[in-house]
Order: structure tokens, then C-alpha cells, then sequence
């Protein structure tokens, strides 16, 4: 049993004030493999306070190429330690390690890149007049307070945790109750690379009690969540009191559409591992997939021969491609959502029942298939978080459109055709922060990543991603100091 049973705080290694130590479930067995300290509202308070302390301190005061060199450590020592961080996101989580790999193989890219942000926060100068005199500048907002779902712990705690330093700011990490190992261990490599005491804390805890005194606390500047819709409304409440920030990385139902003119083997490479990867566990999967009419039965058929190539399997096996759920409520809702596509008439083609014999114990299901969607059910509709591909046929460009369109969400996209004009037309009209054509799930630093409508607020990466981690201070100068007294005379 590994243990993991110390909060960081401050620079310390602390049993939780008010938490509790829990067993975390390694999901392809059922069984406990970690103990994993969770803290509590006082827990919060006490790593919100050292964050703040941090602010106030040094760190506020070091020169942004400073920053930028504690960010680059902190790259090499994790690049050093990738395979055995993949290991253990592997473990908790049940995702297939060939995947985890190349997920956390490029996270040190991640912190490259943000430590080449740090020292690039430049102001502008307004023109006014000769003697007076106005320009800008970016300052960091304070202590962020960064929320991560069970999904992909330690990519979304790097995005959060490598802007919020390259901007300058001190932050209060809280983990998922389900999936906190691995960020521990980021804060062990932080503390290793010289990041200093206060200015990272590592929190996991419940959403209700630890992750809602981090929403409400007075010096939390800004809150940066991915997780779910129905947590970000509750966090609006939460927050409105202190008027917090929020950015939000929510869900997704992505339309990945396949015009009949498009390279078919290509398309139904992709269009098949975006629907399955990390057993269906991915905001950005494109699980609507939108097919060309004279070209539908063949993805069909495309689709249930590669369903029972997969394999299923243990995580930590070279051989898998896919490994369980990563919590059983998960396992419970993907399959509630097999018996709601029957329900509402969709064609079952392949997969959607637990796996049985040697894998039993875990939380793993088939590869599923429905055809014959129409995008009105709930399986298109409604993000399931499973391994589920909805395969809805439609007629021409305008179609593909509407459909695509017809959705709450609007996180990511994907087409496929050899037309470019085609391409630029349906791309520039989809209604999602991120379109692939001719490629799916390709995710860089150097790329802005967020959603339209229910899929978020505001952008992660790329170079504005600063910006939502920073105010602009606008300092007006004269240069006469002239000042008339309005009451003479
Ligand atoms: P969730 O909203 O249930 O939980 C996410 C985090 O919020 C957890 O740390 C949880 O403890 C915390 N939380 C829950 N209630 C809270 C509250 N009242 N106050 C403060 N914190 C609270 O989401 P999840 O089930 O962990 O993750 C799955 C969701 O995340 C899916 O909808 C998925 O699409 C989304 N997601 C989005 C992205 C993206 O980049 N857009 C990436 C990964 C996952």
C-alpha cells in the first residue's frame, strides 16, 4: 500500500487539521492501493493562508526571469520522473499506461512553455497628451485557488499550476477525492526544483467541504475549476459573496464529423480512438459522430469490427488499449447510459455490458456502439463520460452544421474532408473553442484551449492564458504635477 498521507502546506508535509486519511481504489481491481490524506475547511485555511503569506514574501518580489528559472527546474526534474508519474496515474485512475505515457511524457513541455510566458507579460503605453503620460501593467491577481477532476489530475493541475506561476501568483491545489496521488508527488518535484515554501499547497478534498471553503474564502482571488457543469453553478454561489474569478474547463459533447469525401481510414482512425480513449473519460472526445449519408453504413460497420479490436485490459499491461473507469459511479452512469440509447430507440451495434471473467472485479465495460442516433436522444445530447459512440448520418454541409451546432456544449470539434474550401467553411461555423480538421484531440501549450456555451469561461494555453491569472493596473502619470484648486475663486 502506497501512503500518501500528508497535506502540503506551506512547504510542510502536515496530517489534515480536520479531513481524514482515506483508501483510494486502484479502479482495475476494486481494491484499496493508496492511503490518501484528504483535508478539511481548516486544512483550506491554513494552505490558504501560507499561499498568502507566500505572495505577500518573496515570491512577489522576485523577478519574473527568476520565476522562469524555479518553472524550468521544475520541467527537467519532472521530465526525469515522467515515466514513474505515469505509473501511478495509471494506477489511480485505470487508464491505459500506453496512453498515460505519451499524456504525461509531454507535460514538461507544459512548464517550458509557461516558464517562457513569465518574463513576456508586457504593458502598453496610451497616448494622451504631452504632459501626461499612461501605461499598463500586468500584475498577478493573488492566491488562485485550483479545482481538478479524477479524469487527467496531474495535465489539468499542470495547466492550472504552471500559469499561476509564470503569472506570478501563489496557489492552493485541491484534487479530487478520487484521484490525489499524483499530485502529491507534483508537489514533492515543486518543493525539489526550489519553488518556494507556500507559494504551491496540496489539498485534496471533498468538493462540499474542502472545495467549497476554497470557493467562499475571502483571500482566494480566483478560482481556475475543470470538472463539471453542475459544480461550476454551485461555485457561481459560492463565490458570489467575495466575487471571485472564475475560469471553468467543463464538459464536452463533441460532433466529429465525416464528409464522404474525406481519406475513410484516417477518419475512422481517429473518429474511433477519440471515441474510446481513456475508456470515453475525456472532455475533448468526440463522441457525436456525424457521418455522410453514402458513406454511413461503412463507418458503421468500421465502427463495430474496431470495437472488438480493442483490447480491454489492466492498466499497467503494455498490451491494453483500454483499462476500467476510474470510479464505479462512473462504471454505474456509463452503463445507466446504455439502457437509455436502447430506451430511446438507438441501435446497440457493439459493446455496452460490463466485462465479466478475469476483469470482474474492476470497473471496466466494452467499447460500445450506437447507430442509428438521431441527435434529439439523450446519448447525443448529454455528456456520458463512458466509452459510448453515437453515430448520426446526415445530408450535405448544412446538416453537419446544425447538428453540430444543436448542442449545450461546444468545447471541441472535428471534421474530415479533402475539400479545403469545405473545410474552412464548416470549421469557421462551428460553434466549439477548439476545431481540428483533418486531425483530432491535438492539444499544445501554445494553443488556447476552452468553451463555448456550457463548455467553459475562458481559455487555458496559448499566450492570452496568462491573462486570466493577472490584473492590469493603469498608471497615469503628469509630468507637471499641476494640480488647480476647483474651489478658488
Ligand atoms: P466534478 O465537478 O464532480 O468534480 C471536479 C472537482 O470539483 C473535484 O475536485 C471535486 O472534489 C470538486 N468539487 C465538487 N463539488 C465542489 C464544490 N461544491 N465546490 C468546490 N469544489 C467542488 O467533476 P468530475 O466528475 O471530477 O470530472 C468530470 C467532469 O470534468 C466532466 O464533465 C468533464 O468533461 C470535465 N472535464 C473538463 C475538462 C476540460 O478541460 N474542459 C477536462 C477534464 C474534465
Amino acid at each position: 500500500m502506497a501512503h500518501y498521507d500528508r497535506l502540503f502546506i506551506g512547504g510542510e508535509w502536515q496530517a489534515p487539521q480536520d479531513g481524514e486519511l482515506i483508501e483510494s481504489i486502484d479502479p482495475s481491481t476494486a481494491e484499496p492501493w493508496a492511503e490518501v490524506a484528504l483535508g478539511g475547511p481548516a486544512d483550506i485555511d491554513l494552505a490558504v493562508a501560507a499561499a498568502r503569506d507566500a505572495f505577500a514574501g518573496p515570491w512577489r518580489k522576485m523577478p519574473a526571469w527568476e520565476r522562469a528559472g524555479i518553472l524550468r527546474n521544475l520541467a527537467e526534474l519532472y521530465r526525469a520522473e515522467a515515466p514513474r508519474l505515469a505509473e501511478i496515474e495509471t494506477r489511480d485512475c485505470g487508464r491505459a499506461i500506453r496512453e498515460t505515457r505519451m499524456d504525461v511524457g509531454a507535460h514538461s513541455q507544459w512548464y517550458h512553455w509557461f516558464a517562457s510566458l513569465a518574463d513576456k507579460s508586457e504593458g502598453r503605453t496610451i497616448p494622451i497628451d504631452e504632459s501626461v503620460h499612461a501605461f499598463t501593467s500586468k500584475v498577478p491577481i493573488g492566491v488562485v485557488g485550483a479545482v481538478t477532476p479524477w479524469n487527467a489530475p496531474l495535465l489539468t493541475a499542470c495547466w492550472k499550476v504552471g500559469t499561476a506561476l509564470a503569472a506570478g501568483c501563489t496557489i492552493v491545489l485541491k484534487p479530487s477525492e478520487f484521484t490525489a496521488a499524483t499530485s502529491f508527488e507534483l508537489a514533492r518535484i515543486a518543493e525539489a526544483a526550489g519553488v518556494p515554501r507556500g507559494v504551491i499547497n496540496v489539498v485534496p478534498g471533498r468538493g462540499a467541504s474542502a472545495g467549497a471553503r476554497l470557493v467562499r474564502h475571502p483571500e482566494v482571488a480566483k478560482i481556475s475549476f475543470t470538472g463539471s457543469g453542475v459544480t461550476a453553478r454551485r461555485m457561481l454561489l459560492d463565490g458570489a459573496d467575495t466575487l471571485k474569478r472564475f475560469t471553468f474547463e467543463l464538459g464536452g459533447k463533441a460532433a466529429h464529423i465525416i464528409f464522404a469525401d474525406a481519406d475513410l481510414e484516417a477518419a475512422i482512425n481517429a473518429a474511433t480512438s477519440s471515441a474510446w480513449v481513456h475508456c470515453g473519460q475525456a472532455c475533448a472526445l468526440g463522441s457525436r459522430i456525424l457521418v455522410e449519408r453514402p458513406i454511413y453504413d461503412r463507418v458503421v460497420e468500421a465502427f463495430r469490427e474496431r470495437a472488438g479490436q480493442v483490447r480491454v485490459g489492466m492498466p499497467l499491461d503494455d498490451a491494453t488499449h483500454m483499462g476500467p473507469h476510474a470510479h464505479e459511479q462512473q462504471l454505474i452512469k456509463t452503463l445507466s447510459y446504455v439502457d437509455i440509447g436502447r430506451a430511446e430507440g438507438a441501435e446497440l451495434i457493439a459493446g455496452g455490458r460490463r466485462i465479466e471473467g478475469a476483469l470482474a472485479r474492476g470497473y471496466f465495460v466494452e467499447p460500445t456502439v450506437f447507430a442509428g442516433v438521431s441527435n434529439a436522444m439523450r446519448v447525443a445530447r448529454e455528456e456520458i463520460f463512458g466509452p459510448v459512440a453515437a453515430l448520426i448520418p446526415f445530408d450535405g454541409e448544412e446538416e453537419a452544421i446544425a447538428i453540430a451546432n444543436d448542442s449545450d456544449f461546444g468545447l471541441t470539434a472535428g471534421l474530415w474532408t479533402r475539400d479545403v474550401g469545405r473545410a474552412l467553411r464548416v470549421s469557421q461555423r462551428i460553434e466549439a473553442g477548439m476545431v481540428w480538421v483533418n486531425a483530432y484531440r491535438y492539444i499544445r501549450w501554445s494553443t488556447p484551449y476552452g468553451g463555448f456555451k456550457l463548455s467553459g469561461w475562458g481559455r487555458e494555453n496559448g499566450t492570452d492564458a496568462l491573462e486570466a491569472y493577472q490584473e492590469t493596473r493603469t498608471t497615469i502619470m503628469s509630468a507637471t504635477g499641476a494640480f488647480a484648486n476647483p474651489y478658488a475663486a
